[in-house]
């Protein structure tokens, strides 16, 4: 398929732009990570994460990207049922919400792709457990994105995580290759078998990205045409991180 042709392996040099956006990006994060608070509008923190960006001579990768219409803000914002690709604007943050905030970054002609989920103030011991089962799920992929492992290796230690704990994830929504592109081969599913798909190479680089669902592993499209929420409003969590597969094992790029 498709997908699986468009995969670029990245020379070091390469490597050290795509950390470099990386870097830009979790400055952007966490200047955003830092607003969020009861009160502030999901607007508020998208024009946050622009500023940072810009401030370093870079880009916001998601504005204007191609959909149902051109993508209009830096970030996606997801409150609560809200998994991803949410518009930010008016809605205001409140006390006990799950906030999801996923950003891309393009620098010097490479994209960096990363997000994370953040419980507001006080919140419910469902909305700490989702969250740390859905990082947890992230690391554990990312130990899997050695030389000679399978994309497959990632998919299952993501997918036997989320499950062990009465959690799923969905099936349409997926990590995938970056680089020049925000979307690359290989695609990078949350749910896989072990020893199947593509061999990860040195200078692969891909945006591990576990969405997990409290309730079933089914969602929807709201009427924006943009925002994917749980069918069943129920919650849901997603952390990303741009992760390069090198000689030395995996790169995290969208670090600090
Ligand atoms: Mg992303
Ligand atoms: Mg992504």
């Amino acid at each position: 398929m498709a997908w699986e042709r468009n995969v670029v392996l990245k020379s070091p040099l390469e490597l050290e732009i795509m950390r470099e956006a990386g870097r830009i990006n979790a400055r952007a994060l966490d200047a955003v990570r830092q607003a969020i608070r009861p009160g502030v509008t999901t607007g508020e923190l998208d024009k946050i994460a622009e500023s940072v960006i810009r401030e370093h001579g870079a880009k916001p990768a998601f504005l204007g990207y191609p959909g149902p219409t051109p993508y209009p803000a830096t970030i996606n914002s997801c409150i609560n049922e809200e998994m991803v690709h949410g518009i930010p604007g008016e809605r205001k943050i409140k006390e006990g919400d799950l906030v999801s905030i996923d950003c891309g970054t393009v620098f010097q002609g490479f994209v960096a792709d990363s997000a994370f989920s953040i419980g507001v103030g006080e919140v419910s011991d469902e909305v700490v457990d989702l969250l740390k089962v859905t990082e947890e799920a992230l690391s554990l992929g990312i130990k899997q994105m050695r030389n000679g492992n399978r994309v497959g290796d990632v998919s299952c230690a993501i997918q036997q995580h989320v499950e062990s704990r009465g959690y799923h994830v969905p099936r349409e929504y997926t990590g995938h290759g970056v680089g020049r592109q925000m979307h690359e081969g290989p695609q990078v599913p949350n749910y896989g078998i072990a020893g199947r798909g593509m061999v990860l190479r040195p200078g692969l680089t891909i945006a591990l990205e576990p969405m997990v669902l409290v309730g079933t592993p089914n969602t929807r499209v709201l009427r924006d045409r943009w925002t994917v929420a749980s069918a069943d409003g129920s919650l849901t969590a997603h952390f990303e991180h741009s992760v390069a597969v090198t000689e030395n094992g995996p790169l995290i790029l969208t670090e600090l």
